[in-house]
Parts: structure tokens; C-alpha cells; sequence
């Protein structure tokens, strides 16, 4: 199997197809992170990537993958004992819950049946009772069911709360759809390098609200590797704290450099239109949506009954060159994921929606006549011409 974007398609909800551009920055020779040549590149990113964040505030970067990044928005700003409120509408959540747990605080947990989103009356209900409580956390896509949790609304709940966070985990959400941080009075955001960014798997980078910051110092979670405040003294430095992964870092320079040029707005636009593509030609091949309130990210497919979802994204992988995946836990055999961020090309969806007909027909010679799968490819192709 080759690693090129012709050949073989990468459309996980991440790690993602990477860019060309992306490809090439990740070839350059290594070079140390203490050097004036680094420092000038850290400078722009720091500066840069509050663009996506939307926010005045400030973004450290964290060489972790995105569950350190979740650990770090919490280990910074609560405390053992503290009521949490943690939404659980899939994996992600519930690892959000167990890390909350793990540092001693004490966590409510509002339940949602996988596949829907999060009401947030639920929330208000919540908070009425505790008022208390120290932070609320959500996924913003909940990546194991490719449900878009309502954060807009939450946070204008919260944000009622003079000492209530809203930590949001937006690792498949923050650079694929709009998710204004300073805007939405989000306190809390993680994003993961490996999805929505783009990027190899390795980085994860967050940003807190002023009330946020108000905890920093009183927050008694043990933390050294993620206490953020040696990272905001090193980044005022012209620094990183520890040593920079200087890989990704100049691969994020890139990306930011991609979405700069194309416009935020431009590029959800971009990752809107895939997802619509996939939702409209999936169900003309027969798979159902998982989600009810799906997200532009990720969309999961409910495979027809007599179907194991494993098998169909196993096919696809050995016989297609497409990786795409599965579910997991109660979703496992039932649903497969495609992916919709990272680097894309027409050519790519077309040949999705075509081999996915042929692995169908493959399991199931009566689902599918070849003739019907040509129809559907051939509308997809029509309609990816008709909705630039
Ligand atoms: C992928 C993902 C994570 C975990 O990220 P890792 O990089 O695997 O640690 C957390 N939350 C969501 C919503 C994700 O999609």
C-alpha cells in the first residue's frame, strides 16, 4: 500500500489525507527548536492560530495527543472535589468523565443514547440544581457517533454561571465547522492535530477565557508536564517550555498558511460540502445516517441489517485502498465512519461512493445491480459539478 493521495485515500475522522504542502514540511532536514530560524516560526503560529480559535487569547501548543490536551484544559482549572458536569454521548465523552474522575472530582454525568445530541434544557435543569458547578464538558463532535452536540447553546447557558466553565473537546470540530471561541464564551477548547488541523498524529493545542484563567493559580489537580502557566511564561519568552516538536510545528505553519489563504469560512464550506455529498450518495446506496443531528467532520452510516460494518470497512481497506472506520462498543458492526477533514479531492468522494456499492454488492449480490451503483456515481459526480 502507498502512502500517496491518488492511490490510497486516507478518510478517517483522522489521522487524515495531509497535503502535498503538508508532505513536503514534514521532509525538511531537523533543525533545534532554541534557534532564531525556529523562533520566527513559533512567533507566527502563536500570533496565527488564534485565527481559527477566533479568540484574543492566547494558544499553547502541547506535544501530546488530543487526550493530553483534554487533560491539560482540566488539570488547570479544577480542583479535587469540584462538581463536574460531564455530557456522555459516546467514547469520547465518557474518557473525558473517567479522566475527571481520576483527578477527584466529582462528576454528574448526563447520559445521551448514541446518535443524539446533548438538550441542553438538560444542562439548564443541571446547573439550577448545582449551581455550584465548577465546569460543564462536552464533546463538539462527539467523534464515536458523528453527533454535533448544540455548544452555542450550552454556552449561553453556562456563561450564565459566574463560576461555571464550559470545557469543550472540539479535536474533530475546531477547523471543520464554525466554533467561535471569544464569540461563543467557549472557556475552554482543545483541538487535536491529527483531525480538523490537518496534521500528523502528536499535537494537541488549547486556549482558555479570561474566567478561565482566573483558576490557573487556585486550581489544586497535580499537573507539571500540562501546568499551562510555565508554557504562557515560555511562550512570552519567544519559547515553548519544553521542547518544541518541530516537526508538526512547521507543518502547522503550513496549514495555517492553506487556511489563511483560503478563508476559514471557505474551508468549512469545503468540509460542509463533503459531508453533504456523502450524506445524500451513502443513502442512495442503501446505509441509513447514525446521527440525528450530524456533524460536517465525521458521518457515520448505519449498514443495511444483514451486514457487519467491520467487515464492509475491512474490504474497502484490503481490496479498495480507502480507509474508512468502523463503530465501536454498542455502535461496533453496526455503523463505519468516513471522515471529511484533511485533504481531499473530488476524485476521492466519487471513488468512495463507487467502492462502497461495490463492497455491498460484494456482500450482498442482490443489494445492488452494477448498473444502479454507475446511476449513483454518476449523479455524484453531476452534482459535485453543480455545488462547487
Ligand atoms: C480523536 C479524539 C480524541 C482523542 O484524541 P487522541 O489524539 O487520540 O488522544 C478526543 N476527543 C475526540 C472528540 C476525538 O475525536
Amino acid at each position: 500500500m502507498t502512502t500517496f493521495n491518488d492511490e490510497y485515500s486516507l478518510l478517517a475522522p483522522g489521522p487524515v489525507n495531509l497535503h502535498p504542502e503538508v508532505r513536503k514540511a514534514l521532509a525538511l532536514p531537523m533543525i533545534h527548536h532554541r534557534t532564531p530560524e525556529f523562533d520566527v516560526i513559533l512567533k507566527r503560529i502563536l500570533e496565527g492560530i488564534r485565527q481559527v480559535f477566533q479568540t484574543k487569547e492566547d494558544v499553547y501548543l502541547l506535544s501530546c495527543t488530543g487526550s493530553g490536551g483534554m487533560e491539560a484544559l482540566l488539570v488547570n482549572v479544577i480542583s479535587p472535589g469540584d462538581k463536574i458536569l460531564a455530557i456522555v454521548s459516546g467514547k469520547f465523552g465518557e474518557r473525558w468523565a473517567e479522566m475527571a474522575k481520576t483527578f477527584g472530582a466529582e462528576v454528574s454525568i448526563i447520559n445521551v443514547p448514541w446518535g443524539e445530541a446533548v438538550k441542553p434544557e438538560s444542562v439548564a435543569d443541571h446547573l439550577k440544581r448545582f449551581p455550584e458547578t465548577r465546569a460543564v464538558l462536552c464533546q463538539a463532535c462527539e467523534t464515536s457517533t458523528a453527533v454535533a452536540h448544540p455548544i452555542k447553546e450550552i454556552s449561553e447557558i453556562v456563561s450564565q454561571y459566574s463560576e461555571t466553565l464550559f470545557l469543550v473537546d472540539a479535536i474533530t470540530a475546531l477547523g471543520a465547522y464554525p466554533l467561535p471561541m471569544d464569540a461563543w464564551k467557549i472557556d475552554g477548547l482543545v483541538a487535536g492535530s491529527q483531525k480538523a488541523f490537518m496534521l500528523p498524529t502528536g499535537m494537541a493545542f488549547i486556549s482558555f477565557s479570561k474566567k478561565a484563567q482566573g483558576y490557573f493559580d487556585s486550581a489544586k489537580c497535580p499537573r507539571f508536564y500540562y501546568d499551562v502557566r510555565k508554557e504562557k511564561k515560555a511562550n512570552a519568552a519567544g519559547e515553548t517550555f519544553f521542547s518544541s516538536n518541530v516537526a508538526i510545528t512547521r507543518a502547522l505553519d503550513v496549514v495555517l498558511n492553506l487556511i489563511n489563504k483560503q478563508g476559514l469560512e471557505s474551508l468549512f464550506h469545503t468540509i460542509h460540502r463533503r459531508a453533504e455529498f456523502t450524506r445524500i450518495f451513502a443513502q442512495k446506496l442503501g446505509f441509513t445516517l447514525y446521527a440525528k443531528s450530524p456533524s460536517d467532520s465525521v458521518t457515520a452510516l448505519v449498514v443495511p441489517q444483514t451486514m457487519d460494518g467491520q467487515k464492509i470497512r475491512l474490504e474497502l481497506e484490503q481490496s479498495h485502498n480507502i480507509t474508512i472506520m468502523g463503530g465501536q462498543d454498542q455502535a461496533k458492526g453496526k455503523i463505519i465512519r468516513v471522515g471529511h477533514m484533511g485533504y481531499i479531492q473530488d476524485q476521492e468522494l466519487l471513488k468512495l461512493i463507487d467502492n462502497l456499492g461495490q463492497v455491498l454488492r460484494k456482500f450482498d449480490p442482490g443489494s445492488l445491480t452494477l448498473e444502479q451503483i454507475s446511476v449513483v456515481v454518476d449523479e455524484g459526480r453531476q452534482w459535485l459539478e453543480q455545488n462547487p
